[in-house]
Order: structure tokens, then sequence, then C-alpha cells
């Protein structure tokens, strides 16, 4: 009879990744045609992020050796603010809709026609999808959930737009009309707040990070929240229920996407280099965080919930230092 730790040793031998936050690149090309690519990693025990190099040593190395890995903690000296001007967005509404599939360890909506122009640099949108809790903090705290946008430029060169998403009648929703949790504006936190924050912004002004001198890019967000909840999220959320089963695929109704990009271009972006933050843990990704919060209204939070599960990677060093699992 077989032991479960031979069995464990047989399934990291053969196993692959099939698709991640790359799915759709030329990292993981997509069938549109075929069956949904479903996941082999997971986000809890052997298979979650702790796991994820052993489940394939060799393509998921830098899950566990990489020092610009993804998702990290937002604080200030990390980032940079992109200048205004450096940036512009503009994504056609997908009239059609969209195929919109469960891979098993998100749900993601293959858009199309998205452009995207970064210092002189041309991307392509691929997807969109969606970590609960979010895995991006803002100083120490996660939001309810996180989109992110994945697009890719000729050469594989990989960005990622990530906006936070929070719940409109949620304690922390009605506060973050304010910075939150601004350096230098905390009044409204309570005491316990306050001294878990002085702590931690005391601790991370003890990290030394190589090559960052800057403060310009101090991370407060969000500044100014979107009022309302985004009509694009509970079309796409609000339809989750139908790909409850992992590998299932449907179509959205028609995509409205100027209000995304609207409310996007509206704000500012921070940036920093980090990595997919799933197998295979692909470092160089630009990463480009949303000051704008996305709201979805509770009932279509709690079906997203309900199909996602938890689905977010711990956080990890700053870039620079070392891989927190070396
Ligand atoms: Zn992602």
């Amino acid at each position: 009879m077989i032991s479960s730790r031979a069995w464990l040793a047989l399934f990291a031998a053969f196993a692959h990744v099939s698709a991640s936050c790359g799915y759709g690149t030329i990292l993981q090309p997509r069938d549109a045609q075929g069956p949904v690519a479903v996941n082999n990693f997971g986000y809890i025990g052997s298979k979650g992020p702790a796991g994820w190099a052993a489940l394939d040593p060799v393509k998921n190395a830098l899950c566990a050796k990489g020092t610009a890995q993804s998702p990290i903690n937002l604080i200030g000296g990390v980032t940079r603010s992109v200048p205004k001007g450096q940036l512009s967005i503009s994504i056609p509404d997908m009239t059609k809709g969209a195929d919109f599939e469960n891979l098993g360890t998100t749900v993601e909506v293959m858009a199309e026609g998205g452009k995207l122009s970064l210092a002189g640099t041309q991307y392509t949108l691929r997807q969109f999808h969606f970590h609960l809790p979010s895995e991006h903090l803002d100083h120490g705290l996660s939001m309810a959930m996180e989109m992110h946008m994945v697009w890719e430029a000729d050469g594989g060169k990989i960005a990622v737009i990530a906006a936070f998403v929070d719940i409109p009648d949620s304690p922390t929703a009605t506060k973050s009309t304010e910075p939150r949790v601004a350096c230098g504006n905390i009044k409204h936190l309570s005491a316990t707040e306050r001294r878990a924050l002085s702590q931690r912004q005391q601790d991370s002004s003890n990290e030394t990070i190589p090559g960052l001198h800057e403060r310009d890019a101090r991370y407060d967000v969000p500044k100014k929240a979107a009022p309302k909840a985004s009509a694009l999220l509970q079309t796409v959320l609000g339809n989750v229920d139908k790909i409850a089963q992992p590998g299932t695929r449907i179509k959205t109704p028609p995509l409205v996407m100027s209000e995304l990009v609207n409310v996007l271009s509206s704000g500012e972006f921070v940036t920093y280099q980090g990595s997919l933050t799933t197998p295979p843990c692909k470092e160089g990704v630009q990463w480009l965080i949303s000051n704008q919060v996305l709201f979805i209204p509770v009932g279509v939070y709690d079906k997203a919930r309900a199909v996602i599960g938890f689905n977010s990677r711990f956080p990890q060093n700053a870039p620079g230092q070392p891989n927190a699992l070396f």
C-alpha cells in the first residue's frame, strides 16, 4: 500500500501548473475553444503558497527563492508614484460580453481589446481576476477583495493593475472616504490601532531596501473612495454563481468597461517590480496599484466568497530582501 508521503512525492513529480495569474499570456497560452484549465495548486496546506515550490521545484523555484516576490505590504519607501502622463488606459466596452471562467483558484474574465500605455511601452489586456481577501496590504491592513488586470507587452513583459475592492456598507468602507492609514493622518484610528500602526511603521523603517532612497511614493490609500458600487463588478460577480464549479465557463452579459477606466484614470498609481502571485511566481512583473477603491454590494461579495473561497498568497518580504521561505 502506498503511503501518503509517497502519494505526495508522486503528485509533486507529475504535477504541472496549468494556469495562474499569467493565464492567457505567453507564459500560459489559453485555448479559447478548449476546456477551462483548472489549477493544480491551492491556498491551503501543502498545496498552498508554502508548498508551491515543492509542486514543481524547477518551474516554481522562484516561489521559494525569488527576492522580488508579490504581494507585499504597501508602505512608504517600497513603491514609487507613477507620474501623471506616464500611464493611460483604454478598454472598449465588451458589447458581446466576455468569457468568464472558474479556474479553481480564482474566477477570471478573458478581456479583449484593452490597451495600456506605460512610459512608452504598449500593453494589451489579457484578463482580469479576483483575490479574496486582498493580496496586497495597505500598511498592514487587508481589504475585502483585490482585482488584478493582467496586461502583456510584445516580448512577454507583464504588467498588472491592482485595485482594492471593498463593501460600501462595511465599517471599513464608511471610513474610507478619508485616508485610512495615511502617515500623519491617523486621528480616526482607535488607540489600539494607533499603537499597532506605530509599531508596524517603526518595524518597516528599520528595513533596508537597496536602490530605493526616495520617499516620494508613500502609498496613502484610499485618498478618495469611489462612492457607489461598481456596475461592472456587479455584472461580473453577480453571475459568479453560474460558474460555481471549477472548470466551468459562461459568457457574461455586455460589460461596460468605461466606468472602470474612468475610475482608475481619475486616481493615481504607485508601482514596484514584483512577481506573479501564483506559480510559477515569475518576476519582472510591473505592478501598478490604484488608489481608487472599487465597491460591491455585500450580497455580491457573499456570492463571490461562496465560489472563490480563500485565494490570497501571504505577504512577501519587500523587494530586494531574502525570500520569506528561504
Ligand atoms: Zn492575481
